[in-house]
């Protein structure tokens, strides 16, 4: 006999950012959501992505903090590392989130399924496998949220101990003491900034002509300097060709290069979409060459009742907030209110490397490709108070402003920093941003002291025309 099949407002496929957030929010507003769910609530983000490498940096951070401790009169004796416990630490911070999501989507009424599904023709979506497969969920809107997996590169077979991706890297239990990452972006930078912060000797192989590429220049150098005083290896433009294992390490061949004989590999080079098997026939979803679905800016396909979100979709960030912003597109756009897409240029990047990186808007360089005249102001935080407490004084704040017809500085175009806990500094930039506010309009806004966000605010006055210490 058929299955019935059962009716909602909304199904979604995918239970990552995008898609829980989706959830929550469209339940939020009243509608019957269903959620299908091959592996874990939370998906890559929670479980092996942005909060794992983050739990990691962070034991990062504790150990140069103890390891600086003398400088404070604070004696320690020998830092030891039991890396074994900071990875159950993880995994307890993981299942807690994840126990505190999957309790709100039952208080919201989300019907969960357990499995993987395929979208079909007429909004119908099957669940193949896993515990609830055969269930069929009809949505009058559908909402692909499927997500992304770690690519890998010909000449690397993923083993999980001599070459690991993201995935594997973050289940380790205890860390290697060399290690080559191959892909300098900002998941390989992260992972080489944690290794070496924890003690291994890390390469870090990059095939563009630098690491970080479409981050301000300005910000790449103070990370390249802190990287290069910490013995970190950084060959950026070159090409690795593939890797033969020997005894207990392995050699990386870079070509027209010396080896680099490590203990692993970790590959960041990438995600690719997760649509094998999504569709079925007469979806009427288009789908480009590399996998990725297309949606406009309500975050529609090619069929009106089928959305897409996350990393899945084609030519937007992967980053977890931009799924979180799609989301709310999404079901906006379902219940037909009034919406504003998401501004791919003006979303808020940050990167959890030592030292931080964050950035929101034009680089100076994208600005003057885009054909704006500019003016830019930068304050290192060397001269910043809170800096020289904590003893952190690595970094700067870069802020570029469109140039008007008098020569002064008007809208702020871009806000980039790479220092001292600028992840948690850069909303001021992002509004300011977002806002279209002027150099003027946010340098009268008072940063309290002492603190690090003196330095964002001294560089607006610098922008401004008077600033108290920068020129
Ligand atoms: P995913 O999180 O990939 O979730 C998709 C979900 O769909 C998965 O749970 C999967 O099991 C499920 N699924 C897939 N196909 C099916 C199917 N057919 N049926 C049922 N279920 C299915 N982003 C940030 O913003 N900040 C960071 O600091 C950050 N750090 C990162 C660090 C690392 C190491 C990595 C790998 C990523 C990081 N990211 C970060 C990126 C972030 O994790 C992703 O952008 C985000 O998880 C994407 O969300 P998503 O919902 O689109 O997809």
């Amino acid at each position: 006999m058929a299955n019935e099949v059962q009716q909602f407002d909304v199904v979604i496929i995918g239970g990552g950012p995008g898609g829980y957030a989706a959830a929550l929010y469209g339940a939020a507003a009243g509608l019957n959501v269903a959620l299908i769910e091959r592996d874990k609530v939370g998906g890559t983000c929670l479980h092996r992505g942005c909060v794992p490498a983050k739990e990691f940096l962070e034991t990062a951070h504790v150990r140069r903090t103890i390891e600086h401790a003398s400088a404070f009169g604070i004696g320690t004796g020998e830092v030891s590392v039991d890396f074994s416990v900071s990875q159950a630490r993880k995994n307890d911070v993981v299942d807690k989130l994840h126990k505190g999501l999957s309790g709100l989507l039952k208080g919201r009424k989300v019907t969960i399924f357990e499995g993987t599904a395929r979208l079909d023709a007429d909004q119908v979506v099957r669940i193949v496998d896993g515990a609830d497969a055969g269930v069929e969920a009809k949505g009058t809107n559908v909402i692909l949220a499927a997500g992304s997996v770690p690519r890998t590169l010909p000449g690397f077979d993923v083993d999980g101990t001599i070459v690991l991706t993201s995935d594997e890297f973050l289940d380790l239990d205890t860390l290697p003491s060399s290690a080559a990452v191959i892909g300098g972006g900002a998941i390989g930078c992260e992972f080489a900034s944690m290794l070496s912060d924890m003690g291994a000797s890390v390469t870090i192989l990059e095939g563009l002509p630098t690491i970080l590429a479409g981050c301000d220049s300005e910000v790449v150098s103070v990370v390249q300097r802190s990287f290069k005083k910490r013995g970190i290896d950084v060959r950026a433009g070159v090409n690795v060709t593939g890797h033969t294992p020997k005894k207990g390490s392995t050699a990386v061949h870079v070509e027209g290069g010396e080896d680099v004989v490590v203990d692993v590999v970790v590959l960041a080079v990438g995600r690719r979409p997760r649509s094998e098997g999504l569709l079925g026939d007469g979806t009427g979803v288009e789908v480009n060459e590399r996998g990725f679905i297309v949606a406009n800016s309500s975050m529609r396909t090619a069929n009106p009742n089928v959305y897409a979100i996350g990393d899945i979709v084609a030519n937007t960030p992967q980053l977890a907030h931009v799924g979180f912003a799609e989301a709310i597109v999404a079901i906006k756009t379902i219940l037909g209110e009034p919406v504003v897409p998401v501004d791919y240029d003006r979303v808020p990047w940050a990167i959890y490397s030592n030292p931080e990186v964050a950035f929101v808007g034009l680089t100076e360089a994208a600005a003057k490709e885009r054909g704006y005249d500019v003016v830019v102001k930068k304050d290192p935080f060397g001269g910043n108070s809170r800096a020289q407490i904590i003893g952190e004084t690595e970094g700067v704040v870069k802020i570029i402003a469109e140039k008007r017809a008098d020569g002064t500085a008007g809208q702020i175009l871009g806000v980039h920093m790479a220092g001292p806990w600028v992840t948690e500094q850069l909303g001021a930039g992002y509004y300011a941003v977002n806002w279209e506010a002027t150099a003027e309009e946010a340098a009268a806004l008072i940063q309290p002291h002492p603190s690090l966000s003196e330095t964002f605010g001294e560089t607006l006055l610098a922008l401004s025309g008077r600033g108290l210490h920068v020129g």
